[in-house]
């Protein structure tokens, strides 16, 4: 019998394999690296990230900056992304402004996508990691420069780009704790500045760094509901004043006319009898 049910199983299995030809990704598998004497260096004992609680613009003139505020602070910004891996450092700098946002942007003429947040700042400065979680990547790309990305399960993943270094004790399937200073800003890669190009990846898609996950300000909605327009109601007929009639005043009674009868005929028998 129960052979029978693993048979059904299987035909059931193979069906299933029969009527769909989408191949599904392998799943990506994150290698756990062997436990290696961490070398000491200038991160062994790097101070942990500060929680920047606002966010300014660099200027004004950036690409994609958001809803900036009267002090050239980002007004969606939290300290923290709200994730399915749990909450994510938003800025994962020692310190830095927005020099530019996600999204298209249009640059001399040419645009393209920007698939992360541009955080700057000319002196440079430690970059951290956003949360806990593995190195999938500490190396070298063209573009990005010194690359690392980690993933922090739940199909969230941080890449920090153009990194002037970052520790070498890193590498695919370290285990990196969220704050951990991983790297310094610099403009390696394609960039015309010192700042870090910061991603970060849900489920395989980018999102926006200052604004995902982020509570969205109270925007009042214009109402577009139309109402149907009232039934117009026939107003009331204008009834005529009455005019006043004069009250009825009895006349004064006419008072009949005396009627007179004649008297009347006593007549006579011929006999004289009455
Ligand atoms: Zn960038």
């Amino acid at each position: 019998m129960r052979q029978i049910a693993f048979s059904l199983a299987a035909v059931f299995a193979l069906a299933g394999c029969a009527t769909s030809n989408t191949p599904y990704p392998r799943p990506v598998t994150t290698t756990i690296a062997p436990a290696l004497s961490n070398v000491p260096n200038i991160y062994t004992s790097a101070p942990r990230a500060p929680l920047h609680s606002e966010l300014f613009a660099c200027n004004s003139y950036g690409s994609n900056l958001g809803l900036i505020g009267s002090r050239g602070e980002e007004t969606n910004y939290t300290p923290y992304i709200d994730t399915p891996a749990g909450p994510l450092l938003r800025n994962p700098t020692e310190i830095a402004c927005l020099s530019s946002g996600f999204g298209y942007r249009n640059i001399g003429g040419s645009g393209r996508q920007h698939s992360g947040a541009d955080l700057a700042n000319h002196d440079g400065g430690w970059i951290y990691a956003a949360a806990d979680g593995w190195i999938v990547s500490a190396d070298y790309r063209s573009g990005y420069g010194n690359y690392i990305e980690i993933d922090h399960g739940h199909g969230v993943r941080t890449r920090y780009g153009h990194m002037a270094e970052f520790d070498s004790n890193l590498r695919s399937g370290v285990r990196v704790t969220a704050g951990e200073a991983i790297g310094r800003m610099g403009m390696t890669g394609n960039a015309t500045g010192v700042h870090l190009h910061y991603e970060v990846v849900v489920d395989g898609l980018l999102v926006d760094p200052i604004n995902y996950g982020a509570p969205q300000p109270f925007v009042t909605t214009p109402v577009t509901q139309t109402y149907q327009a009232p039934i117009p109601i026939a107003p009331p007929p204008v009834i005529a004043p009455v005019t006043p009639i004069a009250a009825p005043i009895d006349a004064a009674p006419v008072e009949a006319p005396l009627q007179s009868y004649p008297d009347p005929v006593h007549l006579t028998r011929p006999d004289g009898q009455r």
